[in-house]
C-alpha cells in the first residue's frame, strides 16, 4: 500500500455518500421540493420547515404519519427515477471501488453505501456505474428515520457488521456527511481527498 492511502489501512469498512460522492444524480432537486412542500400544505394546510428535504419529512414522522410519510418516500422515489439514466459516475471513485486491491485494501474489507436518496435510485445508480455487486450493505432514505447529519445510518452500519467506530471511515461530498461522521465518532473525509489521491495514483 502506497503510503498515501495509509489512512484506511486498519479499516474494516469503508463507507460513500452516493450522490456527488460515487456518482452524480441529475434530479432537479428544487422542483421536488417545491413538490413536496405543496403536497405537505394540502395535507397539513399548514406550511413545512423547508430547509432541507430531511427536516420536512422529521415533521411528518413528528406527527407520527406513518402513511404520509410512505407517501412521500414515493414521490421522492418516483420522481429521483426519472432523469436516471443521466446519472454520471465519478471516475476516480468507481476506479477506486473496482480497483480497492490495488490501494492496499484487503477483499474482505467491507464497502457501504450510507444516501439520503431512496434504495432504488442507488441500486440503479451502482448499476449504471457497474458497481452494483460492489457493497455489502446501502442504507437508504427509506432505512432510517434520523437522516444525515444524524449519525444514525453509521451507528446501524456499525451495529450491522458488528465492528467498532475506529474500524469505519466514512467519504461523503457535504457537510453534513463529515458532520454526521463526527457525531457517530468516525473518521469522515470530504470525497475529493480520495478523488485527488486516486487521481494521483493513475497518472
Ligand atoms: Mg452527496
Amino acid at each position: 500500500m502506497s503510503k498515501e492511502f495509509k489512512f484506511l489501512k486498519k479499516k474494516k469498512v469503508i463507507i460513500f455518500d452516493l450522490d456527488g460522492t460515487v456518482v452524480n444524480l441529475t434530479a432537479d432537486w428544487p422542483t421536488l421540493k417545491n413538490i413536496l412542500r405543496e403536497r405537505y400544505n394540502q395535507l397539513y394546510d399548514d406550511s413545512c420547515e423547508f430547509r432541507s428535504m430531511s427536516a420536512c419529512l422529521s415533521e411528518i414522522l413528528e406527527k407520527e404519519d406513518e402513511e404520509v410519510l410512505q407517501n412521500f418516500f414515493d414521490i421522492i422515489r418516483t420522481f429521483e427515477m426519472k432523469n436516471i439514466h443521466e446519472t454520471t459516475p465519478i471516475d476516480e471513485i468507481v476506479y477506486f471501488i473496482k480497483h480497492k486491491e490495488h490501494f492496499g485494501i484487503k477483499r474482505e474489507i467491507k464497502l457501504a453505501i450510507l444516501s439520503l436518496n431512496t434504495r432504488v435510485t442507488i441500486k440503479k445508480s451502482l448499476k449504471l456505474a457497474e458497481l452494483e455487486d460492489r457493497f455489502d450493505l446501502i442504507i437508504g432514505r427509506e432505512d432510517v428515520r434520523r437522516w444525515k447529519p444524524e449519525p444514525e445510518g453509521l451507528i446501524k452500519i456499525k451495529e450491522y457488521f458488528g465492528v467498532k467506530e475506529r474500524d469505519m471511515i466514512f467519504f461523503g461530498d457535504l457537510e453534513n456527511d463529515i458532520k454526521a461522521g463526527r457525531s457517530a465518532g468516525i473518521d469522515a473525509y470530504y470525497i475529493d481527498v480520495l478523488i485527488n489521491l486516486v487521481k494521483n495514483y493513475i497518472n
